[in-house]
C-alpha cells in the first residue's frame, strides 16, 4: 500500500519552475512562444522568424564571408592514350609535387613515364579523383574556426543542460534557448556543427569519389558519441535546423492557437520512420548509382546560406516551416539521416527519460504534453519501436508527482494493466 501525498515532496526548485513555467499560460503555450493568439499575430510572427533569420543570414554571410566552405566538384580527370605523366598533369592542372604524391614518383624522371605504367585509365582515374576530393575537402575547411566553433557549441549545450536540470527553463527561456542557438550556431557560425551536414557529406564523398574524409568521421563519431551519452539533446539545442523548426512548432502550443491556425498532429512512429528509412536508401541509392545528392536542393539548413537556396530550395523550405506549425520537427522525424543515425544509436543512451512507476499516477499528462509519440511509447515501455526522444524535458516539466526524470535511472516496465486501470491506492493531494 503505498500512499502518497506528491504536493508535500516538491522540492524548492520544483515551485521555482512551476512559477517559471505555468505563469502567463495563457497566452504561453506548452513550452512555447509568446503570442496572443489571433490568426493575423501568429502569421506575423510565423513570417517574422523567418525573415529576421534570413536577412541576419545574409548579413552574416557578407560579414564571415571570407572562407568560402563550400567543396569544389571534382571532374572526371583527362586521360588520353599514350600521355607521360607531364602531359598528365599539365592536361589536368596538376602541380609536379601532387603528381609525386598521386604516382609516387621517386625522381623527375619519372614525369616521363607512360602513363599506362601506373595503372588503367579507370585506376588513374579513381586515384585522381579521390586524391582532388580529399584536397578539396581539406581546402574548404577553416581550421582554425572548427574548434572554436564545437567549444562554443559544447559550452552552450552544457550551459542548457543546467538550467534544464535545475528546473531554470521556462517557456519564454526556452524559446529564447532555441532562438539563441539558431542565431549562434545558424546565423553567426554559417550552420555549424551540423550533424545532418556530417553524415551526409560523409555518405555523398564517399559515393561519388569512394574517399573518407578523417575529420568528417571524427565529428560525425563526436556527435553519436554525443547521442549516446544524452539522447538526441544535441538535436533538441543544438542542431540549427532542429531549433527552428522547434521555435515555429511552439508558435501553435495552446488550445486557443490551435482552434485558429488548426490541430497540431502526432504521426505514427512506424509511418515517420519508415519513410526516413526510405529517403536514406533513395539518397544512398543515387549517390552511388549517379553522384547526385538529392537533399542538397531541399537542404533546409540552407536558410542559413539563403544565397544558396535556389527556387526548389525555397519553395521546399516554406512547406518545412509551414508544416512545422502541425507537427513536430517534420524534417528529423521524415527525412533527417542523422535523425534516424541518432535513433538508432539513442536506444543505448546512458542518459534518458524514464519513469517512476511508484510515484506516476497515470495521468499521462507527459504523453499529451510530449510533442511526439515518444512518451506514449516509454509510458507503454514498447522496446522495439520508442521512437526519437529529443530531451525537451515537456514530460518532466508537465508531470504532476515529479516522476519523470532525464537521468541514468534504467527504464522499468510498468505494472501490468497500469494505464489501463491506473494506480489504485495513490491520489494527488
Ligand atoms: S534530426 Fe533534426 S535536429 Fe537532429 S540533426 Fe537532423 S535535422 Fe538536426
Ligand atoms: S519523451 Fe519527454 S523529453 Fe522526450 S520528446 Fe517527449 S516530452 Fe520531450
Amino acid at each position: 500500500m503505498r500512499s502518497l501525498a506528491f504536493s508535500s515532496t516538491f522540492t524548492s526548485n520544483r515551485e521555482l519552475h512551476d512559477k517559471l513555467y505555468f505563469r502567463n499560460q495563457k497566452n504561453v503555450g506548452a513550452q512555447g512562444v509568446m503570442v496572443k493568439s489571433s490568426p493575423l499575430k501568429t502569421a506575423m510572427v510565423f513570417v517574422l522568424i523567418i525573415i529576421v533569420v534570413v536577412s541576419l543570414s545574409i548579413l552574416s554571410n557578407r560579414i564571415w564571408g571570407g572562407k568560402h566552405e563550400q567543396v569544389q566538384e571534382v571532374n572526371k580527370p583527362i586521360i588520353e592514350q599514350e600521355m607521360t605523366v607531364a602531359q598528365f598533369g599539365r592536361a589536368n592542372e596538376l602541380s609536379n609535387p601532387v603528381l609525386k604524391e598521386l604516382f609516387e614518383l621517386k625522381s623527375k624522371t619519372d614525369l616521363e613515364k607512360k602513363l599506362n605504367e601506373y595503372g588503367t585509365p579507370d585506376q588513374i582515374s579513381a586515384r585522381v579523383v579521390k586524391k582532388l576530393a580529399l584536397a578539396s575537402e581539406h581546402g574548404s575547411k577553416n581550421w582554425l574556426k572548427i574548434p572554436l566553433k564545437f567549444g562554443l557549441w559544447f559550452a552552450f549545450l552544457a550551459t542548457t543542460f543546467i538550467l534544464l536540470k535545475k528546473r531554470k527553463v521556462g517557456p519564454r527561456l526556452r524559446s529564447s534557448l532555441l532562438f539563441v542557438s539558431l542565431l549562434l550556431f545558424g546565423v553567426i557560425l554559417g550552420s555549424d556543427p551540423n550533424p545532418m551536414g556530417t553524415i551526409k557529406d560523409a555518405i555523398h564523398l564517399y559515393g561519388t569519389t569512394r574517399a573518407i574524409f578523417p575529420p568528417r568521421l571524427i565529428a560525425l563519431a563526436i556527435f553519436l558519441v554525443l547521442v549516446f551519452l544524452a539522447n538526441k539533446y544535441i538535436c533538441a539545442w543544438g542542431c540549427q535546423a532542429g531549433t527552428l523548426q522547434d521555435l515555429i512548432f511552439h508558435i501553435n502550443r495552446t488550445d486557443k492557437q490551435k482552434a485558429i491556425i488548426g490541430r497540431q498532429i502526432k504521426l505514427p512512429f512506424v509511418l515517420t520512420n519508415s519513410v526516413r528509412f526510405l529517403f536514406l536508401g533513395v539518397f544512398t541509392l543515387v549517390v552511388f548509382a549517379w553522384g547526385i545528392d538529392i537533399i542538397e536542393p531541399v537542404d533546409p539548413f540552407k536558410i542559413y546560406k539563403p544565397m544558396y537556396l535556389g527556387f526548389s530550395g525555397g519553395i521546399s523550405l516554406v512547406a518545412l516551416l509551414l508544416a512545422s506549425l502541425f507537427m513536430y520537427r517534420p524534417w528529423c522525424h521524415l527525412f533527417c539521416p542523422f535523425g534516424l543515425a541518432g535513433w538508432l544509436v539513442e536506444r543505448t543512451s546512458l542518459v534518458r527519460i524514464s519513469v517512476d512507476y511508484e510515484t506516476c499516477i497515470a495521468c499521462q499528462k507527459c504523453a499529451t504534453a510530449c510533442p511526439s509519440t515518444v512518451m506514449d511509447a516509454i509510458l507503454r515501455q514498447n522496446k522495439q519501436t520508442i521512437p526519437d526522444c529529443f530531451g525537451c524535458y515537456t514530460c518532466r516539466d508537465v508531470c504532476p508527482t515529479d516522476s519523470i526524470s532525464f537521468s541514468i535511472r534504467k527504464r522499468t516496465l510498468p505494472p501490468a494493466d497500469f494505464f489501463i486501470k491506473g494506480p489504485k491506492d495513490k491520489s494527488v493531494k
